[in-house]
């Protein structure tokens, strides 16, 4: 694991939210934002118009609402500062002091920034600050006293938002013309102009932030999370904000997710029951099991249910449950009517990542992550077992080919060739898998990896991701443990549901694969067309560069 993540495990607020205390000293009303601190603005093209190599302060020109855009970032208290690629420096189309000189002019027109950093170098210096690479977004946020995951970075084209998700950085891009459809598609998060943009960070770091605390003392909180491990993973945050405000958290969730709730920080109980509304592969609805969960239910004592949900999911038959087992506040997105069974009904538009969705419903119920936590995923320590010793060193490369969902696993013939690329860049390979994908790891791992299928359960799989340098992932379970534990991810992801909702959340990222794929947006489990294209064409060189891009060297280290 990262040291900067070893303090905060299993942090709980023993006490009852004190909502008098809290409003009285203020700290409602001024807290420290949940998700940013800063805001990072790539120059030509996002904060004035693109001239080429421009070298002259009276060329400058501010892109629309751009001044009253920066305007309200600085009024929200957010840091700025710039990140720009300037190659001219090296090319000698233009010197430092022109440089400077266009600089002073951009700080004329748009107020001050808070830091510059620029990139003086051409794509053949091979520098570690030309955008993709994430030099300058480490570099700017290390200078504003932040990190990465609390920077937002906005650009106009794809090296932008790959810089700023290489750092762990969130990245909103606000295409041009020039910008290539490729690079929107591949973007996890699209404004229509930096006014929009803009609008939307602010939406979202609001979102977050209890506006009222929860209506009365919430001794025991129901939290509930169904479906698979990944789903439940990206509840942590929002389930440890309830959890901050809460004596006592019970947690319920479905077979598919037991595993991973049992590595969650903030959970006192686990109910396991599935719910047949939510779960991909139900079985019929058995009156007498659901009978059985509601007496259940009813004798928790519950002060407060917060229900969470994916958004293609409802929560509403649960909450008639929950209401039958006499609990009288319930909180839940619901964009479908719910009459009388939500005493929240909240509601959040499309693209907000998964744990930001959920900690925005637990901001509804009154709760937030307290100031010493930070909005990234986590696991319980205690739960996670020691690594096997036979697999020698930490700083091996993890490839995990598979996926419950077929649609978003890695074609065994693709993952075969990348461990032969990394094996000759001199990276050590770690094939893992369930038990029921051991015949892909063995031929996968075949070309000189090691074969892990069906060797661990999610917790040993947890021990060893943790101690990896990286992890190549499609859009499942262990991207999410990656995430976790604070361990770089390729991602491979099958553009089925949205990579702005379901990719690594606040973790250097770098994502492979065809995002503008006929699947996209399909949510299929399986995959609608032949020859699996989003995945298949995946080149292993680029997972090499990938790791380069992550820092990650073949020889071991990070
Ligand atoms: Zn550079």
């Amino acid at each position: 694991m990262r040291q900067d993540q070893e303090d905060p495990y299993q942090r709980r607020s023993a006490q009852v939210y004190a909502a008098a205390d809290r409003a009285s000293s203020g700290s409602v009303a001024s807290p420290r934002p949940v998700l940013y601190d800063a805001v990072l603005l790539d120059r030509d093209g996002t904060l004035i118009e693109d001239v080429p190599y421009n070298g002259d302060p009276e060329k400058v020109r501010p892109v629309p609402g751009a001044r009253a855009a920066l305007d309200r970032l600085r009024a929200a208290g957010l840091r700025l500062a710039v990140v720009t690629n300037q190659s001219g420096l090296a090319r000698g189309y233009f010197g430092g002091e022109q440089m400077l000189a266009v600089h002073a002019r951009v700080e004329e027109l748009l107020g001050r920034f808070d830091a510059w950093l620029v990139c003086p170098h051409d794509d053949a210096d091979g520098c570690d600050c030309r955008k993709p690479a994430p030099g300058l977004v480490y570099a700017a946020a290390r200078e504003l006293g932040t990190t990465p995951s609390r920077c937002v970075l906005v650009g106009d084209i794809g090296r932008d938002v790959a810089a700023a998700m290489a750092a762990g950085a969130a990245g909103v891009l606000v295409p041009t013309p020039v910008t290539r459809p490729e690079e929107v598609a591949a973007a996890g998060w699209v404004a229509t102009d930096l006014p929009a943009a803009v609008a939307e960070i602010l939406r979202r770091q609001q979102a977050v932030q209890p506006s009222t605390p929860p209506t009365g003392p919430v001794r025991t909180a129901l939290v509930v999370r169904s479906d698979s491990a990944g789903d439940v993973l990206v509840t942590g945050p929002a389930i440890r904000a309830v959890a901050a405000g809460a004596e006592r958290v019970v947690l319920l969730c479905g077979p598919r997710g037991r595993a991973a709730a049992n590595l969650l920080p903030g959970v006192d109980e686990i109910i396991e029951h599935p719910l047949p509304w939510i779960d991909p592969t139900p079985g019929p609805v058995d009156p007498e099991a659901l009978r059985s969960l509601t007496a259940r239910l009813g004798a928790v004592d519950v002060d407060q249910a917060v229900v969470f949900t994916s958004f293609h999911q409802s929560a509403l038959p649960l909450a008639l449950l929950l209401r039958m087992a006499g609990i009288d506040r319930i909180a839940a997105i619901s964009d479908d009517y719910p009459g009388s069974l939500l005493d929240v009904r909240h509601r959040v538009p499309v693209g907000v990542p998964e744990p930001e969705r959920a900690l925005s419903l637990a901001a509804a119920a009154g709760h937030r992550l307290p100031d010493d936590d930070e909005p990234v995923l986590r696991l319980r320590r205690d739960a996670v077992p020691p690594r096997p010793a036979d697999l020698g060193d930490p700083g091996y490369v993890v490839l995990h080919p598979g996926s419950a969902a077929s649609s978003r696993a890695c074609p065994p013939e693709v993952a075969t060739r990348i461990v032969g690329a990394l094996t000759d860049a001199g990276h050590r390979v770690l094939v893992t898998g369930g038990p029921d994908e051991r015949a892909v790891t063995a031929r996968v791992a075949a070309a000189g990896g090691t074969d892990l299928g069906g060797r661990t359960d999610l917790a040993g799989l947890a021990a060893i991701v943790a101690d990896a340098s990286a992890v190549v992932v499609g859009n499942t379970g262990p991207a999410h443990l990656a995430a976790a534990a604070g361990v770089p991810v390729v991602s491979l992801f099958a553009p089925t549901v949205p990579f702005g909702q379901w990719g690594p959340y606040r973790v250097p990222t770098v994502r492979l694969g065809d995002a503008a794929a006929p699947c996209r947006d399909t949510r299929a489990a399986s995959c609608p067309v032949p020859g699996h294209p989003c995945l298949s064409a995946v080149d292993p060189d680029d997972v090499v560069d990938a790791l380069r891009t992550l820092a990650v060297s073949g020889g071991g280290g990070r």
